[in-house]
């Protein structure tokens, strides 16, 4: 096979280029390590900022988003059981739309465009992109494929084989683990207020999310040693309860979990994000903890730029802008990844932060609270920097 860009994974940012991409006229291909039925099932992010909207909206697949969707114009802080608002509306608000839905929008649009994703691509590997003649190999039915490429798209999240080409020499990766995860569970029943609720307590973080009006999300921050079997959903509702105002607590319904998973938190970034004929978006190149929201809009932000870079090269065989991807993705990746950053510390209990970080903490929380400046630069941030 011959194509002009040969993408691996067919995740939001793989599949936001790929329709892009079809749209000028760039011949493309996704190699998927999954089933399509599997891709579909992952629950992850649910908030999208208005950049990612409007990027959405530029593919052509934002009618679902606008028909579903829920517009939000705040979100609630609740810290030693007070609740207080965080106004979005100034700025626009963001959308609380699943990643699930973008991604199945995004592969429907793909499908009757006629473009092709090859699922269940084994043992995918990346040959000669320091040179003219990149292309990539995988393992189908048995036998062994190559597509030969202008460029390689590596969108294939922070455990794909994209970044792992690359010399360790070539590559210089930031890093911060946290001591703590998420234990998340998706129930079918309504949620518990109209907006987010993100809860600060001596028990620890906790989130009160949704994906649609009967679609609940709720996370409660975990120790990395726990294991989920040990969670029955009693135990979670229970805890949960805990972290919560007792208003809140009071007319939270509960019901079977529908899906529950301990996700670990981490922040990373990997410089550059370009080496010469591959280009990484997403997650292949970065990790921000869930707390601002920003995975999913990172991984939109960095297509906004990649895409443009490819059609101005395809349509004018200018190279400026895939010379500066690099660079310009990467100024918006540390800005949201000092905001995800910030708002961790914020909300989360640190295990090791003794008496100092915790004054520290309340302080930074009674200053958001008395401060419109600093309440502002939180909804500026929230709902996403420009491009
Ligand atoms: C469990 C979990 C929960 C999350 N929750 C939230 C949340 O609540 N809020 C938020 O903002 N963000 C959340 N995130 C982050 C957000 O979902 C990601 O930032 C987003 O999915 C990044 O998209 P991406 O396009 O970079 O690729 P990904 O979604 O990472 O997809 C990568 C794709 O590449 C494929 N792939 C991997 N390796 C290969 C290979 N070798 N060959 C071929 N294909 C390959 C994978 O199967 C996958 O389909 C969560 C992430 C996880 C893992």
């Amino acid at each position: 096979m011959r194509v002009q860009v040969a993408t691996i994974g067919s995740s939001p940012s793989g599949l936001m280029l790929g329709q892009l991409l079809n749209q000028a006229g760039i011949d493309n291909v996704i190699l998927e390590q999954r089933s399509k039925a599997h891709v579909l099932s992952r629950i992850r992010a649910g908030v999208l900022e208005q950049g990612t909207v409007e990027l959405l909206e530029r593919a052509g697949v934002a009618g679902r988003l606008h028909a579903e969707g829920l517009v939000h114009d705040g979100f609630d802080i609740c810290v030693s059981g007070t609740r207080r608002r965080v106004d979005l509306a100034s700025r626009g608000g963001v959308v609380v739309y699943g990643q699930t839905e973008v991604t199945r929008d995004l592969m429907e649009a793909r499908e009757a465009a006629g473009a092709v994703t090859v699922y269940e691509a084994g043992e995918v590997s990346l040959e000669g992109f320091d040179g003219d003649t990149p292309s990539v190999r995988y393992r189908k039915d048995g036998a062994t494929h190559q597509v030969r490429c202008d460029f390689i798209a590596g969108c294939d999240g922070f455990h794909g084989v994209s970044r792992k080409s690359v010399p360790d020499a070539a590559i210089t990766s930031f890093e911060r683990v946290y001591p703590f995860g998420w234990l998340g569970v998706l129930s079918e029943t309504p949620p518990v207020s109209d907006e987010l609720i993100y809860v600060h307590s001596p028990r620890g973080f906790a989130l009160c999310s949704m994906r649609s009006p009967t679609l609940s999300r709720y996370y409660i921050q975990c120790t990395l040693a726990e294991n989920v079997n040990e969670w029955p959903d009693e135990r979670f509702w229970h805890e949960l309860r805990t972290r919560l105002d007792p208003d809140t607590a009071a007319v939270l319904q509960t019901g079977p979990s529908i899906e529950k998973s301990i996700a670990p938190l981490r922040s990373f970034v990997a410089e550059p994000m370009r080496f010469g004929r591959l280009f990484l978006a997403g997650d292949a190149a970065h990790i921000v903890p869930p707390t601002g929201a920003k995975g999913l809009n990172l991984a939109a932000s960095d297509i906004h730029y990649l895409s443009d870079a490819l059609i101005e090269f395809h349509a004018t065989g200018r190279s400026g802008a895939l010379e500066s991807y690099s660079r310009r993705a990467l100024r918006r990746v540390w800005l949201a990844e000092r905001f995800s950053w910030w708002m961790t510390h914020l909300l989360h209990h640190f295990p090791d932060n003794g008496p100092f970080g915790m004054k520290m903490q309340t302080a930074e929380l009674e200053y958001l609270f008395s401060s419109s400046s600093a309440q502002a630069s939180l909804a500026e941030n929230y709902v996403g920097l420009p491009y």
